[in-house]
């Protein structure tokens, strides 16, 4: 036999029995950013390597080693988007659409990292990516976090938490980054080996770690919070007052640094609860920098991403899935005029009906058969296309399930047959 070819590793199929959930999360979350006035973008899964590198920044993980890059036919360095940011933000570059302009933005779709896979962490998943840019205030911070909050709620998720910090401005960031490396090579000993490769690079990443071992030096480090400049803090503040107003819950977390360089003041997350290691569901902060860092003209801009995969698992283990909606009407055919006649008879129903579901019987079977999958499919209304019946211009018509014998309905009428024969069954 010829050997199978395997899937990628990290990379899944979503399956027709999955695609319910992502339907409904996709579908929830697409109206609700309308409503509060987001527009849908598209860019390429693709963009330059020096994007990322330049965007993200060198000494990430992401950056690092996680990319997936390599050189196109024309010599050229890509990678697949590990993240949608950057690349929303060369569309509003590269399509002259900044000019002092504001833009609310979102997009859907999947990102590459070539990270160890295990549950809730893939090397495809798919992201819905949030942006709002050209306004500096926590206002727009604020309306964001809302809007995530309004999502849960939506979707009926329930023990997601909130965790806020502020990263100050990249000045302020330089200063407490001297003061916090300058306590970890004091402490180097201690260490361990990521650590210290971060000490070097990018050492707000050490408030990171996962180590254990290392939760009660990162507990005596400085706080950032205690080194924002003024205007972060009346930042910080405002937001706070905002999210307190609006009701949003929230903890500061002194230690929430992001894995993504490009962030200042306000960073937060949404961290589930729920069992597993992989808990952030939502992640974002404001970004200011970036644009003029990517050769755009300064401009403020905030944002989140939330992880598709970690949230269908949440919206499937809470029960909010709604079930498939079966067909309306499910057609039966015997015989071999039948045959021939009963897609140009569906095909005109579904002309004049476009509103219902006609599931057309194809590939034959006896009545029984027929009549199993009928059932299964759980259509509440049969049609029976027969010989004998379109030799008198006729179709059957039989309910599917209720008790009940099967009526006629004459071919020329068969449309207002059908919605009569629904309505019957409080189906219309
Ligand atoms: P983590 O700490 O779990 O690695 P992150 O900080 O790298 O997350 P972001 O880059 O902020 O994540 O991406 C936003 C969201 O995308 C995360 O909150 C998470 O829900 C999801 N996400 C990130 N990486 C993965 C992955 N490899 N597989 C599945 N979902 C992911
Ligand atoms: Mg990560």
């Amino acid at each position: 036999m010829t050997q199978e070819i395997q899937p990628v590793r990290g990379m899944n199929d979503v399956l027709p029995a999955e695609i319910g959930a992502w339907q409904h999360l996709e579908a929830v979350t697409r109206a609700l950013l309308t409503a509060y006035g987001y527009e849908e973008i598209r860019v390429p899964l693709l963009e330059r390597t020096e994007l990322f590198r330049r965007a993200i920044g060198e000494h990430t993980d992401v950056v690092g080693k996680e990319m997936y890059t390599f050189t196109d036919r024309g010599g050229d360095s890509l990678t697949l988007r590990p993240e949608a940011t950057a690349g929303i933000v060369r569309a509003l570059i590269s399509n002259r659409l900044l000019r002092g302009q504001r833009h609310k933005l979102w997009c859907l779709g999947p990102m590459f990292r070539h990270e160890a896979p295990q549950a809730g962490r893939y090397r495809q998943f798919w992201q819905v990516d949030v942006e709002a840019v050209g306004c500096p205030g926590p206002d727009v911070d604020a309306e964001l976090i809302a809007l995530s909050a309004r999502l849960w709620q939506r979707l009926g998720l329930e023990g997601l938490t909130l965790e806020i910090n502020s990263l100050g401005t990249a000045e302020s960031r330089r200063a407490y980054r001297a003061r916090l490396v300058e306590y970890f090579e004091r402490h180097e000993s201690s260490l361990d080996a990521d650590s210290r490769r971060r000490l070097g690079g990018n050492p707000l990443r050490i408030l990171d770690s996962k180590n254990p071992e290392l939760q009660e030096l990162i507990a005596g480090a400085p706080l950032l919070t205690e080194h924002l400049d003024p205007e972060s803090a009346a930042h910080f503040e405002a937001l706070r007052r905002m999210l307190d107003s609006v009701g949003v819950a929230y903890t500061i977390n002194p230690r929430l640094v992001r894995g993504l360089d490009y962030y200042n003041r306000t960073v937060f997350e949404w961290i589930t609860t729920a069992s597993g290691a992989q808990n952030a569901v939502c992640s974002g902060g404001r970004y200011d920098g970036l644009i003029a860092q990517l050769g755009g003209e300064a401009t403020p801009a905030v944002g989140f991403a939330m992880g598709v995969e970690r949230l269908v698992a949440l919206l499937v283990a809470a029960g909010g899935v709604p079930a498939a909606v079966p067909p309306d009407v499910y057609v039966v055919v015997s015989g071999e005029r039948a045959t021939a006649a009963a897609l140009r008879i569906v095909e005109r129903l579904r002309a004049e009906r476009p509103h219902l579901r006609f599931e057309l019987n194809v590939g034959g079977g006896n009545f029984k058969a027929q009549f199993r999958r009928a059932d299964k499919s759980g259509a509440p209304l049969a049609l029976v296309i027969g010989d004998d019946e379109l030799a008198r211009g006729v179709l059957g018509v039989k309910p599917l399930r209720i008790e009940s014998g099967q009526s006629e309905c004459p071919i020329e009428a068969l449309a207002a047959g059908v919605d009569a024969a629904l309505a019957g069954l409080g189906r219309d």
